[in-house]
């Protein structure tokens, strides 16, 4: 159940949530277990039915960058509605803010030059769009046989049917008859608990860049067409790369003509402490994934940036091949793309990276300070994001048995205490809005101190 949050709310005035089949809830059916009813949020902070207020430290789902209630992103969303509420970006035929937003995106990702913008409703549509643009490439080339995509196990990339089969979870797979068998997974790069013992973590990643490359020479290299990462693994419990690890599998990568996808969906606009994860560890990708922060999640939005080594290919072989039919009716849609411009405006203005760097210190700190805990294995992360892992003795291979729910207990006396936090199994995660001010950090500190004291 490493997805599942089975924290109930209470008291929700005869509100239930059995009528809607909810993403990722466990027991959907059952009538013993109420929903969190969200009403309001304001900075970091949400509030539900009864008014109780809780702090968020996951911005929504590692999305609401600049918190609760920007009115700037509230104007822009009015007042595209008031001009132009809808038109698409089929055949030639576009608006303005979809014009204005992927020329905005070219220009502000430069770890490498990127050529064009690719829009799509969320995350998981995006890396579906990966894999046809890769497709459609390859055959461009006259490559068909060149088509396996190589993600890593606990990577997460979605949960369309594609995207969820690039997702390395168990719980996205089983029941649902994926991974499809054009995808294979390599190691998950956690050092804490996968490294040997007396392993350097420069060694660790050696071993995982022979690793992949041992896979791709299994396969046959004239078959893999893409590696897919995300800069920081998100949903699979924050795991940092350890050093060394992106130049090394880049190398791999580059010398078997394999194409290389950031999924930046979580870590992009200055999550880590820089705009863009590419930044933090010079990866230098042929397509980019974005979404979430992208509209600080006031609208649904994600996108793709392809590069135009790929792109002139896919233009001048468009002839032959027939025109990339694929999109969707909101592909572009102009009240996201203008909530999106704002938002990046105001990361831009307000020198959102900057803010990152100088706030993340008090976060990172305040949390580590509580590592010698004798029931927290490792607490991992950089700039906004974060992760505990309960665990005995320090020791990945001395979990807590799962029926203790450790992580679950925690999760419930956050919440009791006013905060809401991400539990999977025995990681609790957190990325709080780019906007959490001190006075914010200190409370979520000291809920943190107490649950942990109350779990202890
Ligand atoms: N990629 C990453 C790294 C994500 O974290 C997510 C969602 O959490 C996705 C893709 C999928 O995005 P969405 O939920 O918008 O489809």
């Amino acid at each position: 159940a490493c997805l599942e949050n089975d924290i109930s709310g209470t008291d929700n005035k005869g509100f239930k949530g059995h009528d809607m089949l909810a993403p990722f809830t466990a027991g959907w059916q059952s009538t013993d277990v109420d929903p969190l009813i969200i009403e309001k949020s304001e900075g970091s902070h949400v509030y539900d039915m009864q008014g109780r207020k809780y702090i968020d430290t996951l911005a929504g789902l590692w999305c609401t960058a600049l918190g609760g209630n920007e009115p700037r992103l509230v104007d822009a969303a009015t007042k595209q509605l008031n001009t132009l509420p809808f038109y698409h970006s089929f055949w030639n035929r576009t608006t303005k803010p979809s014009l204005d937003l992927a020329k905005e995106l070219l220009d502000m990702f430069t770890a490498k030059k990127m050529a064009k913008a690719f829009f799509t409703n969320s995350g998981s549509e995006a890396n579906d769009t990966q894999v046809k643009l890769v497709w459609y490439y390859n055959n461009a080339l006259g490559r068909p046989n060149k088509k396996k995509f190589i993600a890593r196990a606990k990577a997460y990339h979605g949960s369309t049917l594609i995207s969820a089969s690039l997702t390395g979870l168990p719980a996205l797979h089983q029941n649902f008859d994926l991974p499809a068998p054009f995808v294979l997974h390599t190691d998950c790069p956690h050092y804490w608990r996968y490294h040997l013992p007396g392993e350097t973590e420069e060694e660790f990643s050696t071993r995982l860049a022979k690793n992949l490359e041992d896979l791709i020479l299994k396969e046959g290299p004239e078959t893999i067409a893409a590696f897919i990462a995300e800069p920081v693994m998100g949903a699979g419990g924050v795991i940092p790369p350890p050093a060394t690890y992106f130049d090394k599998i880049q190398a791999v990568v580059k010398k078997y003509d394999i194409l290389f996808i950031a999924d930046e969906v979580v870590c992009a606009f200055g999550r880590l402490g820089t705009m863009f994860g590419s930044d933090m560890y010079n990866i230098k990708p042929d397509l980019v994934t974005l979404a979430k922060a992208l509209s600080s999640a006031y609208m649904p939005i994600g996108a793709v940036l392809v590069s135009p080594e790929v792109s002139d290919v896919i233009h001048s072989q468009s002839n032959k091949l027939g025109s990339f039919s694929h999109g969707f009716t909101y592909s572009g849609h102009p009240v996201a793309c203008a909530v999106a411009l704002e938002a990046i405006k105001i990361y831009k203005e307000r020198n959102m990276v900057e803010r990152v760097n100088r706030i993340s210190p008090k976060f990172q700190e305040g949390l580590k300070a509580f590592s010698d805990s004798p029931i927290i294995g490792e607490i991992r992360g950089l700039g906004l994001i974060l992760a505990t892992e309960f665990a005995n003795n320090k020791s990945p291979n001395d979990p807590f048995p799962p029926e203790w729910g450790v992580g679950a207990y925690f999760g419930a006396q956050c919440q009791k205490n006013g905060m809401l936090v991400r539990v999977a199994g025995d990681a609790i995660m957190m990325s709080p809005p780019f906007v959490v001010t001190p006075e914010e950090l200190d409370e979520l500190i000291s809920i943190y101190g107490k649950a942990l004291r109350e779990t202890e």
